[in-house]
């Protein structure tokens, strides 16, 4: 067994960060497998080494250690730009330079009815596929997956383990996650991309993560399949909550690991408030 923790060095660690890596970390331990670190820093407007630093620093702090060195997925670019390769010989990919305001007119016509939200926010409506349907991909722009051609490619159903096994099939995909975008500008990659390859490259057999992404999981199978890369088991897991019932975001910083041992505490006091039993 594989586990890993994915962080993107934006901001502090806070008490969601410290259950996915404790929980990944843990599950690793019981089953003498290895847990393994990963930096997403693919936004480079947004990572800052500092984090990044924070980030061994919290971690080392709560108990957990990793094999060196961590891979950094901003020294990976030409890496994603293969797999983008191989998707664009397949023919699953397009080209769209269309923006938020773009998408938002697209889908507010009457005929269309409310705008369906999916991972990545308004289920894209198709604009550019017809229109860069067979052109030579530019990778300085905005890629899409073109789903439909895709999920027509792949000959295995879309299913995946988490907690118990779940399918998803094509007109879901459709209605409910549609063509998402495999490179951003200025990026040329993308969360979805990057995620699926180095899952695969570090050999994690189990994804630990918070169930805010398990909307995205239908995307990354769909990945794996395209690009012959194998489906690790999923394991969702609750968010952790403020007092009123909101996840926490990065800039909670009154929920930061760090400020908490400013104040104190101690590895095994940020486990109990989490809910999770002492180090195995
Ligand atoms: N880098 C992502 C984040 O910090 C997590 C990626 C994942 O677990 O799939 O939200």
């Amino acid at each position: 067994m594989i586990t890993r923790f994915a962080p993107s060095p934006t901001g502090p660690l806070h008490l969601g960060h410290a259950y996915s890596a404790l929980y990944a970390f843990d599950l690793a331990q019981k089953n003498g497998g290895e847990f393994v670190l990963r930096i997403e820093d693919i936004d480079q407007s947004r990572a800052r080494l500092e984090w990044e630093n924070q980030i061994y620093d919290d971690l080392t702090w709560l108990g957990l250690n990793w094999r060196l060195p961590v891979l950094r997925q901003s020294e990976r670019l030409g890496e994603y730009r293969k797999s983008l390769k191989s998707l664009e010989n397949l023919g699953v990919l397009y080209n769209c330079e269309c923006n938020r305001r773009d998408i938002q007119e697209a889908t507010n016509a009457p005929q269309e009815g409310a705008p369906i939200t999916g991972p990545d926010g308004i289920v894209y409506p198709g604009t550019c596929r017809e229109k860069n349907r067979g052109a030579d991909i530019n990778y300085d722009l905005p890629i899409r997956l073109d789903a439909s051609t895709a999920l027509d490619i792949v000959s295995k159903p879309l299913s995946w383990c988490d907690n118990y096994l779940k399918t998803m099939d094509k007109g879901l995909f459709l209605k409910s996650i549609g063509d998402v975008v495999l490179s951003r500008k200025d990026m040329g990659t993308s969360y979805h991309l990057s995620v699926v390859f180095d899952d695969a490259y570090q050999n994690v057999t189990d994804v630990v993560r918070g169930e805010d992404l398990a909307e995205a999981t239908a995307i990354h199978v769909l990945l794996q399949q395209l690009l012959d890369l194998p489906t690790p088991t999923y394991h969702h897991h609750r968010l952790i909550r403020d007092d009123q019932g909101k996840r926490l975001a990065k800039r909670d910083d009154a929920r930061a690991i760090a400020a908490y041992r400013n104040a104190g505490a101690g590895p095994s006091d940020i486990r109990r408030m989490v809910g999770l039993p002492e180090a195995p």
